[in-house]
């Protein structure tokens, strides 16, 4: 079976020929970001992910991680591959130098969490919650926090979880009822029962930092009464070295479909201490640091198994024999012709190949905007924030359920032997499906775009964006090589104001209208974004062949990507639109004891 390759071509065409890192960098003032070192950190980082950690993939899905007395033991080779990742100092990429970090762009960290993503989700997610818990910290912590637990988890000596979710509250966290008693030292009492919480215990690393929200007495009911704490497992020495035990504990393991190498865990949390961080009641306004993280972080997992499904399914395709081209025969003299010459395994591929590397211009371009909030002007930073409040959503959503949909192809493509689990087919699937879930289900991050960012913003959000497209289509509007892009763009831009203000009218109306839109509405939103970015990626292939700069079989293939996309991925959007705007009714009127009939 073939090897995950990370798309290393791929990766430098987004970040450089689309988006211009190395300009990006310069202006933002990240002078050691300079194009050599991101060469030597992307080639660096790509050995590491193909040679230890791929091959881990499997074993972890088939051992999973094990429960003992509160202990979890992850699967074989995850701690080993855990240490060499820190000796190598990846956790530290894209961290502040005043707390251990290299100060290198977040975007580097995040090609960095692409490429461990593709070849072992599951693994990744221990060092990826690590990154949430660090940003929450460097955002909110004090310095004497800082010093004790960021410092750690820079280094990658400790990790960090996430702790919202409760067994009655996931999405609704305004009912969560962890409690937080002060205690005389001014540190809190933590009590109460958190469920599902990500690499919420292993033997990965010498402590765990848990971020948790929970509630001070006679807090407010509802949101604002949530406040955010740092729960150690172990409590610190004033030495910086693990202390006493937590009264934290591991109580069981989830039994669960797909990301079995990640230990998914019941956290039971028994008058532990913990340390408030933010101000008291503000704690799910510091938690959206953590959140906003984990979103990108999450729509990079779907990104991860297009590419990872899309790679194994074209090799296959190659290789397997089965009927004839309807055309006549392409292999005459085996026994038939491999599947790839059909057309409907050409649809399958193509489809992966246009979300896996569509996939990859939107998380760069979002990450891009972190960079800017970082490091950028104050109105920079505002014009990122705001780009990013708006494509948040939409990458989360969109990419994790074309995601999906890219896993299904790839085992598709492989008929029976997809289905079964040697060749990993069914694995990438199983493991992809989560991702539509946590960090917010497709739902919520749909009524967080159309409720939230553009309604409430009277579109201002959305205007901003489709402005960044009219410019682009207007710059091109006489390039004939890009005519059939620019006129569809064109044409879609103003389907999309449309569309907001059609939505928006019947939801004064009833506001039910918003949530029978929503769904729709950020697919739509979805492809729409994408047909930009393939729009400009049609471009940069155009212009170098014209230049005659080389590799014009590499751009010419992007040429191809782009005009399947729009021709066969795009009308998609025509659906969506239609049932917009069909309204609220058919989804309202039926009773819901008549569902059943
Ligand atoms: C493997 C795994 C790992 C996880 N990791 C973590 C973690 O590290 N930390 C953590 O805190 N949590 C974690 N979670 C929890 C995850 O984030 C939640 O499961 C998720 O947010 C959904 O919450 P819920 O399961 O309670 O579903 P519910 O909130 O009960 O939702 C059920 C359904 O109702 C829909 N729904 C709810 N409200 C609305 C609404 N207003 N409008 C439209 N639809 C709505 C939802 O979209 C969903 O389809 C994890 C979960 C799993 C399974």
């Amino acid at each position: 079976m073939a090897d995950i390759k990370i798309p290393l071509r791929d990766m430098r065409f987004a970040m450089r020929e689309l988006l211009d890192w190395d300009k990006h960098y310069e202006s933002l003032g990240y002078e050691e970001a300079t194009p050599d070192l991101v060469d030597a950190i992307l080639e660096e980082g790509a050995k590491f992910c193909e040679n230890v950690l791929a091959p881990l993939n499997q074993v972890g899905d088939q051992q999973g991680c094990t429960w003992k007395d509160g202990e979890v033991f992850t699967p074989e080779g995850f701690k080993e591959a855990y240490q060499q990742f820190v000796e190598a100092g990846w956790p530290s990429l894209a961290h502040d130098p005043v707390h251990g970090g290299q100060g290198l762009p977040p975007s580097l960290g995040t090609l960095m969490s692409e490429m461990v993503g593709t070849t072992n989700w599951s693994w990744g997610m221990y060092p990826g919650l690590s990154h949430g818990a660090m940003n929450t910290l460097e955002a909110h912590g004090t310095d004497e926090q800082k010093e004790t637990y960021l410092t750690k988890l820079v280094e990658g000596s400790w990790t960090g979880t996430m702790c919202l979710t409760e067994p009655h509250c996931g999405t609704d966290l305004g009912m969560l009822r962890t409690k937080a008693e002060p205690n005389d030292d001014g540190s809190y009492a933590i009590t109460g029962t958190k469920i599902f919480i990500s690499a919420g215990e292993h033997d990965m690393a010498e402590n765990i930092v848990h971020i948790v929200l929970a509630r001070l007495p006679d807090a407010p009911a509802g949101t604002k009464g949530i406040s955010l704490f740092i729960v150690p497992k172990f409590l610190p020495e004033a030495d910086g070295s693990v202390g006493e035990r937590n009264g934290v504990v591991c109580g069981s393991l989830e039994h669960k479909m797909g990301i079995h190498g990640n230990a998914t865990a019941v956290l039971n949390f028994d008058g532990a201490k913990g340390f408030l961080i933010g101000p008291p009641n503000k704690g799910l306004n510091c938690m959206f640091t953590f959140m906003n993280t984990a979103r990108l972080g999450t729509a990079l997992q779907g990104l991860a198994h297009a590419e990872a499904g899309f790679q194994k399914s074209l090799a296959y395709a190659k290789d397997r024999l089965q009927m004839r081209s309807l055309s006549g025969p392409k292999n005459p003299d085996g026994p038939a012709d491999p599947i790839i010459v059909h057309p409907d395994v050409r649809r399958m591929l193509l489809t992966q190949k246009a979300f896996a590397e569509g996939g990859r211009m939107l998380i760069l371009l979002c990450s891009q905007q972190v960079d800017r909030l970082q490091k950028g002007s104050d109105e920079d930073k505002k014009d990122a924030d705001d780009l990013l409040a708006f494509l948040t959503p939409i990458a989360k959503a969109f990419l994790t359920e074309t995601g999906l949909e890219s896993a299904n192809l790839g085992m598709q493509c492989f008929g029976g032997h997809g289905y079964i689990a040697e060749w990993g087919m069914e694995q990438n699937v199983r493991d992809a499906r989560i991702s539509t879930i946590y960090e917010g289900t497709t739902g919520v991050q749909a009524l967080d775009l159309l409720g939230r960012k553009v309604l409430m913003s009277q579109g201002e959000l959305l205007r901003k964006f489709t402005k960044v497209v009219h410019k682009f289509c207007q710059a091109e509007i006489d390039n004939e090589a890009l005519a059939p892009y620019v006129t569809k763009l064109q044409e879609l831009n103003k389907q999309w104001g449309d569309l907001t203000l059609h939505v928006g009218a019947k939801a004064m109306e009833n506001p039910d209208e918003v949530g029978a839109a929503s769904v729709d509405y950020l697919m739509f939103s979805g492809y729409a974004v994408q047909a930009y970015l393939w729009a400009r990626a049609a471009k940069v292939a155009n212009d170098k062949l014209a230049e005659g700069a080389g590799e014009a079989d590499f751009y010419r293939a992007k040429l191809a990507t782009a005009r399947f996309y729009f021709d066969r991925i795009l009308p998609r959007t025509a659906s969506h639109a239609a049932a917009m705007q069909s309204g609220a009714g058919n989804l309202m009127d039926l009773d819901a004891e008549h569902f059943a009939f």
